[in-house]
């Protein structure tokens, strides 16, 4: 099928090359010239397990081109894809500005009917806004031209993108028309082969599926770090009670992990999204409400500990952080509990030297050149000369470090780990202080 899909960030350029690899014939739009160039150059602008020779391969092979030309996007696909950025506006409400510019574009040059998919997380009622929003340009236009608009929310994760538009544990379709449904059913048909995937639903049902997922998993979190302070406070242990309840199939061991919070370019957002959707129906979204503060205070967390162990005094200290983005596999940093760390370390006078295996180039675009931010080259190298090791982000190079050269090499033997990786019984007897999250126990 001829698909043409708008926004080639994280989730557009993933479906895209995932749609070409079927042989689907993709053609990809963005406003970004750098990106659309560099793509072309079999560059790839993020980083994505498997991502760079599945868009090489369909590129070469013609299934998946790149454009700025809005209009040759409109007129190739019978399919339009809508998946540009949704970000916050001023009071965290999703600020469609970037879906309804699309809207717009496609109104304006199509020329047969087409079946308008928003991929983009959106509030509910957004398909009718989209639709209203290219009703009018075409009645401007003075042509009548048939148009469905569906949602079809993404559920990938980033750091296994590709897995999971590969294979896919549902697909959500809102729609109401057969004819869209039919043609989303075409499209596909390639990823509902072993069983049914396909979730056909109401649209207004369809855009909020996205939210409820991703409130429900930010809130397993939250719950989670929340049991975590108890913890702390109580002299228990997390990891031991997460063990002990995640053995409960009910709730199972998936996504209860503790930690120094959620980041990324999904959780903070769309709970803030949910929380102004629901308050503009006049609904108090106490729980949801509640995520956000745990989490707002979670982040903090490393940094409350960092503080107290040097009485207050961070002035001129190393911190060696190991784990910039977000979560691991990815090097994505919006909203990652590392920026939270650095910013807060450096208002109090302190020296960051930084390692992640994939985001450094994002740090520098990010904070650029500064004297207090060591960018190094290896995870060992970021110890040197430091006072003490903090961990953010849980990446399998950081799971089995080298304690002995850990302790030798920091002014002071201390971890700060905010993805509990290490054990605090094997720690403490190497000699090597430790502070978790929720590891109450007084080791
Ligand atoms: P992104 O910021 O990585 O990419 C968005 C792209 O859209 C950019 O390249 C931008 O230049 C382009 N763009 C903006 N306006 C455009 C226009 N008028 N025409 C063409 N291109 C335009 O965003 P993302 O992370 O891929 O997220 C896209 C949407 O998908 C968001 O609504 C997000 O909430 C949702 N989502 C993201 C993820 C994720 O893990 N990143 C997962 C599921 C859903």
């Amino acid at each position: 099928m001829d698909v043409t899909v708008f926004g080639i960030g994280y989730v557009g350029l993933v479906q895209a090359a995932v749609l070409a690899e079927v042989g689907h014939e993709v053609v990809c739009v963005d406003i970004n010239a750098e990106r659309v160039e560099s793509l072309k150059k079999g560059i790839i602008p993020i980083y994505e397990p498997g991502l760079t020779p599945l868009v090489q391969r369909n590129y070469e092979a013609g299934r998946l081109q790149f454009t700025t030309d809005a209009e040759f996007g409109v007129k190739h696909g019978k399919i339009q894809f809508i998946a540009v950025g949704t970000p916050p506006d001023e009071d965290g409400s999703a600020d469609l500005q970037y879906v309804l510019a699309v809207a717009k574009t496609i109104a304006t040059y199509m020329e047969t009917p087409k079946v308008v998919v928003d991929k983009s997380t959106v509030p509910v009622g957004t398909a009718d806004k989209v639709a209203e929003c290219i009703a009018a340009i075409l009645k401007a236009r003075g042509v009548s031209l048939d148009f469905d608009v569906v949602s079809n929310p993404e559920f990938l994760k980033e750091g296994a993108a590709v897995a999971d538009c590969q294979r896919p544990d549902r697909i959500v379709i809102g729609t109401d028309s057969a004819v869209a449904e039919n043609k989303m059913r075409e499209l596909y048909a390639p990823f509902n082969r072993n069983h049914e995937k396909l979730i056909v639903m109401d649209v207004r049902s369809a855009e909020l599926t996205k939210y409820a997922a991703n409130c429900m998993l930010a809130t397993k979190i939250s719950f989670m770090n929340e049991m975590a302070n108890l913890a702390e406070k109580l002299g228990a242990d997390i990891e031991k009670v997460r063990l002990g309840i995640g053995s409960d199939p009910r709730i199972g061991y998936h996504f209860i992990y503790p930690g120094c919070g959620y980041g990324g370019s999904c959780f903070p957002k769309d709970v803030q999204a949910l929380v102004r959707t629901a308050e503009k129906v006049g609904y108090t979204p106490e729980l949801l409400r509640s995520v956000e503060a745990v989490n707002g205070r979670q982040k903090e967390k490393l940094f409350n500990h960092l503080q107290s162990y040097f009485n207050g005094d961070l002035a001129g200290k190393r911190i060696a952080l190991w784990g910039l983005s977000f979560k691991p596999n990815t090097d994505d940093m919006r909203d990652a509990s590392s920026r939270v760390l650095m910013e807060n370390l450096w208002a109090a006078g302190a020296i960051v030297q930084a390692y992640d295996p994939e985001a450094m180039n994002e740090t520098q675009r990010i904070y650029g050149t500064r004297s207090d931010l060591n960018l190094m080259g290896t995870k060992e190298s970021a110890l040197n000369g430091a006072d003490a090791l903090a961990v953010c982000t849980e990446w399998n190079a950081f799971k089995a470090p080298d304690f002995d050269l850990i302790k030798e090499t920091l002014n002071h033997a201390v971890i700060f780990d905010g993805r509990n990786l290490y054990d605090p019984a094997i720690l403490e007897a190497q000699g090597i202080a430790y502070y978790g999250i929720g590891r109450g126990r007084s080791y």
